[in-house]
């Protein structure tokens, strides 16, 4: 087991990670940011951002998240991929354990470890998954080219995803539980006129159906009332965007968490229940979970650890 010992551990690779290992770089505190699973997080599954402010024509999240990886590396961060599999916060230095079972021990910590997409929860998403189930359309958008698809959600990720996979896929329904969209006023527009994305309100799924993938799902219209309906709908895919749950079970509950599993920091601050740990992003942002508003959290807490450690 190979240990070594760093400053600052910072646990994620999104805008936060980034943006916390750019500023404890240039602050001189020697830090070791694990990428995780998806290096650069979940823009890199998202099409043009065009709310990142400095890129007044938009830019490719995966080029945005390269560029912020780059610009970490370049002012001295040791960014390295891997997964932090357990951590111990119980005693200083905190001593976090890598797949291929390294440690690295830390006097501080950030966790940015952001969040993953939702399921509904059903057996068959799981009988399916990769088989017409999916959580990113950008990554699977390619297979379902003018073939019928299907998206539940409301919000400016589902709109997102259905305008996404209307420019491939021959028909979108967007599956929707309540009689409206969550979405924002710009994204509903961009939604609403798209000829070939139909909106199926005050709709739920209950199942999937298909031999060897989804050929279909079983849909339900005004659950649990008079009007309620049952029916078949033939789609090919089946994606997934109804919002995300933070990235924490490896912290096997040593931080406090709110009620939906975020983070909780002490506000302003980005300070956890334990002295040493900061947390930023979407893992401790249940309100805002931009890329800007994580970018800045970033910052804050690679701030609030310097001053930890010159305490
Ligand atoms: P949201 O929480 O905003 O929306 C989730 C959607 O999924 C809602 O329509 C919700 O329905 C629905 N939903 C949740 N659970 C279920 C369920 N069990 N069954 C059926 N439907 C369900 O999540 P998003 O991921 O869309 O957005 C998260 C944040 O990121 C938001 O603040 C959003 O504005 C932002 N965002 C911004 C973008 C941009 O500006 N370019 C792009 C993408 C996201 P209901 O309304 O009934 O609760």
């Amino acid at each position: 087991m190979a240990n070594e010992k760093v400053k600052c551990l910072i646990i994620g690779s999104g805008p936060a990670g980034y943006t916390a290992a750019i500023y404890a770089s240039r602050a001189n505190i020697s830090n070791i940011l694990i990428e995780g699973l998806q290096p650069g997080g979940q823009l890199t599954t998202t099409t043009t951002i065009e709310n990142f402010p400095g890129f007044p024509n938009g830019i490719d999240g995966t080029q945005l998240m390269a560029e912020m990886r780059q610009q970490a590396v370049n002012v001295g961060a040791d960014v390295r991929p891997g997964l932090v599999k357990a951590i111990d916060l119980s005693k200083r230095p905190f001593a976090a354990t890598l797949d291929g079972n390294t440690t690295i021990e830390a006097d501080a910590v950030i966790v940015a470890t952001g969040a993953s997409a939702k399921y509904l929860g059903l057996d068959d998403e799981k009988k399916y998954q990769g088989l017409g189930v999916s959580a990113c359309a950008t990554c699977d958008g390619f297979f379902y080219r003018k073939r019928v698809v299907a998206v539940v959600g409301g919000g400016d990720t589902a709109c997102e995803e259905a305008h996404y996979l209307s420019n491939l896929a021959r028909k979108v329904y967007m599956i929707v539980r309540k009689d409206y969209l969550r979405a924002s006023a710009a994204m509903q527009k961009r939604v609403m006129e798209k000829e070939n994305i139909e909106i199926l309100f005050n709709t739920n799924t209950e199942g999937l159906y298909g031999t060897e993938g989804v050929e279909g799902a079983h849909l339900v219209k005004f659950r649990g009332t008079p009007q309620e309906e049952r029916y078949d709908l033939p789609i090919d895919g089946f994606f997934l965007a109804i919002g995300h749950m933070p990235n924490t079970a490896f912290l096997n509950g040593q931080l406090e968490l709110d009620a939906q599993g975020y983070i909780v920091t002490q506000q302003p601050s980005t300070r956890t229940s334990i002295e040493g740990v900061f947390a930023a992003g979407d893992v401790a942002d249940p309100d805002y979970r931009q890329a800007v508003a994580a970018a800045g959290s970033g910052c804050r807490a690679a701030l609030d650890m310097e001053r930890f450690l010159n305490q």
